[in-house]
């Protein structure tokens, strides 16, 4: 009989399974903290279970872990990143970028991506599979204990996959992070970053969850996302707008626009224009960066000057706008630049 990956479990999954194997409800609450509050990666170890249940737990369950297939370091920032052995041999990627007193966590949620966008280094090498809720929950397991010192406040969904289209692992994941015996991050300190999935958005609108939600826009003109964000072909900006709206205006919370600035594409003045007007009265902020010519082959970067005009256009038209240089652009700029930047922006 194949054991039960036991992190896949919710805490309630887990009381049910305790209680199937003659367990006291309560064990859960034991298991959960050496599983996550300690990264327990045996049975052996948690001393305060029985010798017979901790026999009985080896019998049923299996604790999945990551190995480390490769790292960089950055040397400017010290950000990381590692790319990560599943079980099953797939890899992902995720990113770890510490701040002073503090540090966070991108993760990915799927082996591959379905959607293909333009500028996106995980894009060329299609769909594998959704990671199990214990693949994501590892990944935070993983680069905490690769960072002992470090403290680990923020989790950005953000890595390889789209988060929305792993929506029931993503949410297990989450609700296990947030528990006070397991992580105990603030929902408010995850985002869940999506090129505009607007079935997810609404089901996530109805979760009673503090998540942070953040959308990759690129552009205010349909044809133009359309080929930056092909996701636009079947939710246009004339329908995820109204539901960037509706998220904001139901949950009352802040909605986030990622946009890449791209010479000649979607950086003037008359595209910022255009932004402005397609946000307004939305409770949004905007996080613009620069395209980085080495990973985004094709796209070149704005003069600075352009950078500057597009930036004050959105706020002198009430827009409320961060520009961010990227963070680790010496350790991989062919495959992070976009993500590891816009990390940094929702850690803050
Ligand atoms: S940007 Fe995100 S949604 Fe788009 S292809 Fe890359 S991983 Fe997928």
């Amino acid at each position: 009989m194949d054991k039960t990956d036991i992190k896949n479990l919710s805490k309630d999954g887990l009381v049910s399974a305790l209680k199937s194997a003659g367990a006291e409800a309560y064990r859960a609450k034991q298991v959960f903290r050496w599983l996550y509050a300690s990264g327990a990666r045996s049975f052996d170890g948690m001393s305060d279970l029985p010798d017979g249940l901790r026999h009985k737990l080896k019998g049923i369950f299996h604790i999945t872990r990551l190995t480390m297939l490769d790292s960089r370091k950055s040397k400017a920032d010290g950000t990381t990143k590692y790319l990560l052995k599943l079980e099953d041999a797939n890899a992902i990627e995720a990113v770890f970028l510490p701040e002073e007193d503090r540090a966070s966590v991108c993760l990915s949620t799927q082996v591959g991506c379905r959607f293909a966008c333009a500028f996106c280094a995980s894009a060329p090498f299609g769909f594998i599979r959704n990671l199990k809720a214990s693949e994501i929950l590892d990944e935070v397991l993983f680069v905490r204990a690769d960072n002992p010192r470090a403290r680990i406040t923020n989790l950005v969904f953000m890595g390889i996959g789209e988060p929305l289209d792993n929506y029931d692992n993503l949410l297990k994941a989450i609700r296990i992070l947030n528990d006070p015996d397991a992580f105990n991050i603030g929902a408010r300190r995850m985002t869940i970053s999506t090129c505009g999935i607007i079935p997810g958005m609404k089901k996530l609108e109805r979760e009673a969850l503090q998540v942070e939600l953040s959308v990759s826009l690129h552009s205010a003109d349909e044809e133009v996302r359309s080929k930056l964000v092909p996701i636009n072909n079947k939710y246009p900006l004339k329908e995820l707008i109204p539901a960037c709206r509706e998220y904001t205006g139901n949950t009352g919370r802040v909605i986030t626009f990622e946009y890449i600035l791209i010479k000649g594409a979607n950086a003037s003045r008359g595209d910022a224009l255009k932004l402005a007007k397609l946000l307004k009265g939305i409770n949004c902020k905007v996080n613009t960066i620069a395209c980085n010519k080495v990973s985004m082959k094709g796209y070149a970067e704005p003069s600075s000057a352009d950078i500057r005009v597009f930036v004050r256009t959105l706020r002198d038209n009430g827009i409320n706008v961060n520009h961010r240089k990227p963070r680790g652009e010496d350790i991989d700029a062919g495959c992070g630049q976009l993500r590891i930047s816009r990390y940094r922006t929702l850690s803050e």
